[in-house]
């Protein structure tokens, strides 16, 4: 886990957000996500400076243990100088060693957050899912923490004031907030009452704009008007020529010249693309995610 640095924002991880997001449900499947449908508790991995350093951080991680279901992992925590925030070594276990940095001796309320994602590299190794790279996998570490509910700690660590901020995680506040609003969107929740933070309460404001707009784009009958008239011009061009491809739309028209025309588009829920004849208002349904989508091709 990073450490330090200027705080990036807006959404400059969008397209790697999505993929972990579809990777989420094709490696676990439509129940299993389901099984995550209650987010960690904040009494739950609350930590204060007067408990005990590591027999606190010894019940956070087990609580979070816990929470992924790993029936038989035990971490053993421990704490060092060092340059990340944290780190923990994949081995085959069942006990894993999770270092945390030094300075949450003196910052023990972020423990939570920091374990979350270690937790969740044990989690992931486990399911032998990863992206490769190193960005990408800890992009994919921190989408899957957030969706399957213990990221609102990774957001709520995220603090500026006038003279310092702080952030964990590789996803920036807008895009920690999205993941959580799309959790929140599937499974009717509000994480915004445990923000400690101002500024994770703002950030997660904004991902849940930036996440509503993925149900209001074309051919999905919730898209605006301006998206509609384009999505109408785009489909006329389409079957009168070869369909042109525009990277800024984010559905595409097949096949070129014979054939009844389809319309291929991200499921709002867990991006997989989804492809359906062009024949007016119609629903599908989300073969992944099982989302009902109510479409105007
Ligand atoms: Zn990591
Ligand atoms: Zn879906």
């Amino acid at each position: 886990m990073a450490n330090g640095g200027p705080v990036e924002h807006g959404y400059p991880h969008l397209e790697t957000v999505r993929a972990a997001i579809t990777a989420l449900y094709k490696r676990l499947s439509y129940d299993t996500i389901h099984s995550f449908s209650a987010s960690v508790a904040p009494a739950d991995v609350a930590f204060c400076d007067t408990d005990d350093l590591h027999l606190g951080a010894q019940r956070v991680a087990r609580e979070l243990v816990r929470h992924y279901r790993l029936p038989d992992a035990r971490m053993i925590v421990g704490f060092r100088e060092m340059t990340h925030a944290a780190n923990v070594e994949l081995t085959a276990g069942p006990e894993y060693f999770v270092e945390l940095n030094d300075r949450f001796r003196s910052h023990r309320r972020d423990i939570g957050a920091a374990l979350a994602h270690e937790v969740m590299h044990v989690y992931l190794h486990r399911l032998d899912l990863s992206f490769p790279g190193t960005r990408d996998n800890e992009i994919l570490t921190d989408t899957a923490t957030t969706y399957l509910g213990a990221g609102w700690l990774l957001l709520d660590a995220f603090r500026e004031d006038a003279a310092s901020s702080q952030k964990l995680g590789y996803l920036t506040p807008e895009e920690f907030g999205y993941v959580l609003a799309k959790r929140a969107l599937v499974f009717g929740e509000d994480p915004s009452v445990w923000f400690t933070s101002p500024q994770a309460y703002e950030a997660y404001t904004r991902g849940m704009a930036m996440a509503r707009r993925d149900e209001q784009q074309p051919p999905l009958t919730a898209a605006g008007w301006a998206g509609r008239r384009r999505y109408a011009r785009d489909r006329r061009h389409a079957q009168d020529h070869a369909p042109a491809s525009h990277p800024e739309t984010p559905y595409t028209f097949t096949p070129d010249g014979r054939g009844p025309l389809r319309v291929t588009f991200p499921c709002p829920t867990c991006h997989q693309r989804i492809r359906v004849p062009v024949k007016g208002r119609m629903r599908a349904r989300c073969g992944l995610c099982r989302t009902v989508l109510e479409c105007d091709t």
